[in-house]
């Protein structure tokens, strides 16, 4: 039955392969895990049943501790462990223990899920194998109900479980995702929806789908900034300890931070480090003016997706698949600024007027680039736009913001001026937040479509950045300027030849681009609230599906 060859399944694989198969895959060849409440409240279920683990050196029939068992099956190639073995009446039987409800039958009688007797079938044959006696039945405990159901070990039940690993094996040597369930009530309960977004995968099958939000609204885990350049992190068991520069102490749980971006000099002790790794807690490394150097996460094992990608985008028909991408992104920020030219213009005549050449000129270069023939063309389109753009963003800024603040010409590393200064800084924040996206989504950031791959940059993070440089930054920073909240002088430090931002000016820079992650809108094309934080991971995993057979959602984001 066994392949030598294939490595083992886990019984749970199973018991995913029964519930939804591209749950399976998603978590079985995608390695895909998420660890929300209902996981942790499964953990807990079982820490409280009690079950002393042990090895087939132990015996059920021992009084004192109920007892689960590793096992593993060479003949049918499976592993898992058992969540209670008993022996009663001579019989041994495994259990297995279930939080929720059992199903119920035509007459309200307790029947257990297809997918957990499958998982009690399987336990039940590597049981008889394991211990050289016949298992006739296993048992499902739902706490819930407190009902515990029967599953017959019958050649039915023996044929569904043999069948079952054989589909496995077939799927995990697969490259394609299997599509979304038809059962939209299995969505709802399954951990993998915030990651395999299958509402969203069903709008892009059905323009007039209207998606039902399983992704969550606002990330819970926060971003910790550490600035100063004498400012330290280092670990105490699951805390996160930051020593500031004037020994100041400040904890903070593991479970709170999604991220910790290192400024300057700032340090990490390697135990910090490996609590981050555990957590999965993404550590960025910038420069003083907003420069990504560095990224660590731990994204091992997502190897399907990062080739499914490198197929999409250089294989055989990766020249269209660029072109199509890349056109989306452009006309999205093209067409983006056009509409926050007008929204900020509506009610200043005077500036409208002004602004007028720019708009007719980007709204032409939106045209072109939804029918440029290539990247290059592509580009110049781009460069009309954004030139277009930055001519007229002073008509944008209040009467009130200083000359020292006002646009003078863009210059990028370094920085010659006050607002190209706050600018760089603002995109690099933008990056690292793109980058974290990009990683948690298993999409290799090295493979772009539209920016030209450079050994100093990821050309997909550079991508992906496109649309959200004026909705995550621009716009909260031209608010900022006309509140007057930029100081000149405090809040920038210049020499000959280069402006950065002062401490105190990146400290508000970051308040700002923090406060507007958090700031929550809704999305016009799947159509629910969700933070701006939320936004980038979203297209992040819309982009994905682009070459995962779901396409047509990405870079459909606009400004209203
Ligand atoms: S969200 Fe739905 S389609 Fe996706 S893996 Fe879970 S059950 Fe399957």
């Amino acid at each position: 039955m066994s392949n030598d060859q294939s490595p083992p399944l886990r019984v749970m694989a199973l018991h995913a392969l029964a519930y939804c198969e591209r749950l399976f895959y998603l978590e079985e060849v995608e390695e895909l895990y998420v660890a929300d409440d209902r996981v942790y409240a499964g953990r807990e279920l079982l820490e409280s049943l009690g079950a002393g683990r042990t090895s087939l050196d132990g015996d059920p029939d021992e009084p004192g501790q109920p007892m689960s068992l590793d096992l593993s099956c060479p003949t049918l190639g499976l592993v898992g462990r058992v969540d209670v073995l008993k022996r009663r009446n001579g019989q041994l039987t495994p259990y297995e223990h279930k939080r929720g409800r059992a199903r119920r039958g035509a007459g309200g009688e307790p029947l257990a899920w297809e997918s957990d007797a499958l998982q009690a079938a399987a336990y039940a044959l590597m049981v008889e194998e394991a211990y050289g006696v016949a298992v006739p039945e296993a048992r499902v405990r739902y706490h819930r109900d407190r009902v515990t159901v029967r599953v017959a070990i019958d050649q039915a039940m023996r044929r569904k479980v043999v069948d079952a690993i054989e589909r496995a094996r077939n799927l995990r040597d697969r490259l394609e995702r299997p599509p979304v369930t038809s059962n939209e009530n299995l969505c709802r309960r399954c951990s993998l929806a915030p990651v395999c977004l299958p509402e969203e995968s069903r709008r892009a099958l059905d323009e007039g789908y209207v998606p039902k939000r399983l992704f969550p609204e606002k990330d819970s885990r926060t971003t910790l900034h550490v600035v100063s350049a004498a400012s330290r992190v280092g670990r105490d068991a699951e805390c996160l300890v930051i020593t500031t520069s004037d020994g100041e102490k400040i904890r903070r749980p593991s479970g709170e931070i999604g991220a910790v971006v290192l400024h300057g000099m700032a340090q990490i002790s390697t135990q910090a480090l490996r609590l981050c790794a555990d957590r999965d807690i993404a550590v960025h490394w910038v420069t003083q003016t907003g420069r990504h150097i560095g990224s660590l996460t731990t994204t091992a094992g997502q190897v399907q997706r990062r080739i499914r990608q490198y197929n999409a985008l250089y294989g055989q028909t990766g020249d269209a698949t660029r072109l199509r991408l890349a056109k989306a992104l452009v006309t999205a920020r093209i067409e983006g600024q056009r509409r926050y030219i007008l929204r900020v213009t509506r009610q200043r005549d005077a500036a409208r007027k002004c602004v007028e050449p720019a708009l007719r000129e980007i709204g032409r270069a939106a045209q072109q680039a939804g029918s440029a023939k290539s990247i290059d063309e592509l580009r110049g389109y781009e460069g009309v736009a954004a030139r277009a753009y930055w001519s007229v963003f002073n008509d944008l800024l209040s009467e009130t913001v200083p000359e020292e603040l006002r646009f003078a010409g863009r210059t990028r590393r370094p920085a010659t001026d006050r607002l190209s200064a706050a600018l760089n800084f603002g995109y690099g924040l933008l990056k690292t937040a793109v980058m974290r996206a990009v990683l948690s989504s298993g999409l290799e950031p090295a493979i772009g479509f539209y920016h030209t791959p450079r050994s100093a940059a990821h050309p997909l993070v550079l991508d992906l950045m496109e649309p959200f440089r004026l909705l995550l930054w621009d716009i909260p920073l031209i608010g900022a300027l006309n509140r007057g909240q930029f100081d000149p002088s405090a809040d920038f430090t210049t020499t000959k030849g280069a402006v950065w931002l002062s401490d105190q000016g990146r400290r508000k820079a970051i308040g700002l681009f923090e406060a507007r992650l958090q700031e929550v809108w809704k999305h016009p094309v799947v159509g629910y609230s969700l933070s701006y934080a939320r936004t980038i991971e979203l297209e992040a995993r819309l982009l994905e599906k682009e070459w995962s057979g779901e396409p047509g959602l990405f870079a459909r984001l606009r400004l209203r």
